[in-house]
């Protein structure tokens, strides 16, 4: 009998195998991970069904989270669409996302190919690891799904269902849910594209850890290239965060379950490091370190996995119809990156200096860099006319969301705990929000304000209206103040460089070079002769590290004069040749102001400061 049940089985298999798949109203796609042609994948897609004469497949122009465009349909090429019989249908790409099919009522399948984004020498924008693809065959496959899989326009939210063919051993880390996981084949389900582009997938040999709560179940799942940094090795860190967190949000983490997805590798050229958030996942990309570098890229990590997690509250459970309704093909911002970016890097730090993970120095050394950063952008241009326009006239400005984003969320705790008189805090507005609003019911851009006046204080509103929305320079010294930080303001001089000169990181030799300059006019910079790719190596005669290279163009400590000398010895390469060390000199012949910001805590603070920090510090 024990045959007979196993022959029937193997008809039945061989049955499954040869028949036509039916279409419905399903997305079916296949990739064979096990084949690899010209560092691309191949993309099987049996389609649903279509009573349209003409249809169009997409890809996102841009996804959430990112807040820029990457046009994903630029990494897709031999495509082709066929009907049941395999006969071609027409097909004309419209535009760099689209393909628009005729003949669509006989559409069956296509087929497409796609070539991955972290080692793209093509594109105009690099784009950002976390929100990109990788094709590392028999090593790593990074599947962030909008860059491999796209929709019909119209039809978003039919279910789609992936089959993926694996190589051996190899484990798909993913919050997706799985209707099959075997050696050789995984099929997971998304019930629709929005949730589809929210759950990445990293596939590689397994590498994971599980961190349990009542309410909440989470994995850690790591790719080390050189497995200088596992699973393991993040685990007690990320339990105590995660500990915090739940203490910190009223007792209870908001997802069910969430996968925290870290890449650790040299691959990928966009030269950023860093990680996205999703519903029930974050994906992070980091540079592949030795294990003695293992403790400092551990805290590192914490602060960004705090940042990730606290989306999980914003935007993701509170965020305007902008941003809730998404449109990946014309993206429309919102006017409150401050709350979705900024309050959310505000907290990242602050529930680990509160919950007792971080100490009090660390903490306000954070709180200065920003202070100090934020004055590398335009302080004066509201956040939020900034923020309306991150993708295009103000790209350049959004990188403040993490330096005067964070800060705005400071001053709007420390406000709304002096109104309150200690009764409310910030989080506390947050989860009114939260209430009014959720997941799927975005709020009005101009209704916020109001919204956010009528849960807390007068004062909130003129701070929002007249700091936020308006052109004013936020009164740094008199807010921090309340709680009795002094702010004190160091101004010196540097060489004029007449813009930035960006240095990045050799991760191969450890040196730092020079990764991009903006101002090749500049008459001291031309003088000097330095180049993009120049790595440094010393500076008037001193070995250049990581603790003195901010001396080298003038620092507080090392001010820059008129006439000063500066000899700089830089490695440079000439068509990948051995490297060879240049001595570059200049003269300065300008120089221009600098401010550094110095936040400490006064010595003599009155009885309503100290008031105000303990209900703020909590300590
Ligand atoms: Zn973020």
């Amino acid at each position: 009998m024990r045959s007979f049940i196993l022959l029937l089985f193997i008809v039945l298999f061989n049955s499954v195998l040869t028949a036509q798949i039916t279409q419905d109203n399903s997305y079916r796609f296949f990739v064979d991970m096990n084949i690899v042609e010209d560092d691309k994948l191949t993309v099987e897609l049996i389609t649903p069904k279509f009573s349209e004469q003409e249809v169009a497949y997409k890809f996102p122009a841009m996804v959430p989270g990112t807040y820029k465009v990457y046009d994903f349909g630029q990494y897709v090429s031999d495509f082709s669409a066929k009907d049941a019989s395999g006969n071609d249908l027409p097909v004309t790409k419209t535009d760099v996302n689209t393909w628009t099919i005729s003949d669509a009522g006989s559409l069956y399948k296509i087929t497409y190919k796609v070539d991955d984004t972290f080692d793209d020498t093509v594109a105009s924008i690099k784009v950002f690891e976390p929100v990109g693809t990788n094709i590392k065959e028999g090593i790593q496959f990074v599947f962030n799904n909008q860059g491999f899989f796209g929709y019909f326009d119209g039809y978003l939210r039919n279910e789609y269902l992936l089959t993926f063919n694996k190589p051996d051993g190899f484990y798909g880390s993913t919050s997706l849910n799985a209707l099959k996981r075997d050696e050789k084949e995984d099929v997971f389900v998304s019930k629709d594209y929005q949730f589809l582009v929210d759950n990445p997938i990293m596939y590689s040999l397994p590498d994971t850890t599980s961190i349990n709560f009542d309410e909440a179940k989470i994995m850690i799942s790591v790719y080390s290239e050189s497995k200088g940094i596992s699973s393991k090795d993040i685990s007690e860190s990320l339990k105590e965060l995660m500990i915090a967190t739940r203490k910190f949000l009223g007792g209870k983490l908001p997802a069910e379950y969430y996968t925290f997805i870290y890449n650790f590798s040299t691959d990928g050229n966009s030269g950023n490091y860093g990680a996205l958030e999703h519903n029930l996942s974050s994906f992070f990309h980091f540079p592949d370190i030795p294990a003695q570098a293992k403790s400092y890229m551990i805290n590192s990590l914490m602060s960004t996995s705090s940042h990730e997690y606290y989306h999980t509250v914003t935007p993701l459970n509170l965020h305007s119809e902008e941003i809730g309704v998404f449109d990946f093909n014309n993206p429309v911002m919102s006017k409150h990156l401050w709350l979705y970016e900024g309050t959310t890097e505000y907290f990242a730090d602050y529930i680990r200096y509160r919950e007792g993970l971080m100490d009090q120095k660390s903490y306000l050394n954070s709180i200065q860099e920003k202070i100090n950063g934020s004055m590398n952008y335009n302080d004066s241009l509201p956040f939020t006319v900034m923020s309306k326009g991150a993708l295009d006239q103000y790209e350049d400005q959004y990188l403040n969301v993490y330096m005067k984003g964070a800060l705005i969320g400071m001053c709007l705790d420390i406000i709304i705990r002096e109104e309150s008189g200690g009764t409310m805090e910030y989080q506390d507005l947050i989860n009114r929000l939260s209430a009014k609003y959720g997941k799927d019911k975005p709020f009005k851009d101009d209704d916020l304000f109001n919204d956010i006046e009528s849960m807390s204080f007068p004062k909130v509103r003129e701070f929002l209206d007249t700091y936020v929305d308006g052109p004013n320079r936020i009164p740094y010294d008199e807010i921090f103040g309340k709680i009795g930080l002094v702010l004190k303001k160091d101004t010196y001089d540097v060489i004029d460089l007449g813009g930035t000169v960006q240095i990045g990181f050799n991760q191969d030799n450890y040196r730092l070079k020079i990764n991009d300059l903006n101002n090749t006019d500049n008459k001291f910079l031309t003088e000097l002769g330095i180049m993009k790719g120049d790595e440094l190596i010393s500076f008037n005669g001193n070995p250049i590290t990581f603790f003195n290279a901010k001396d080298v163009f003038g620092s507080a400590e090392k001010q820059a004069k008129i006439g000063d000398k500066l000899e700089l010895v830089v490695a440079r390469y000439d068509n990948s040749g051995p490297e060879k060390q240049v001595k570059l000199n200049a003269v300065v012949s300008d120089v221009k102001q600098k401010y550094d910001y110095e936040l400490s805590l006064s010595e003599n603070p009155t009885e309503e400061q100290k008031k105000l920090l303990k209900l703020w510090s909590g300590k």
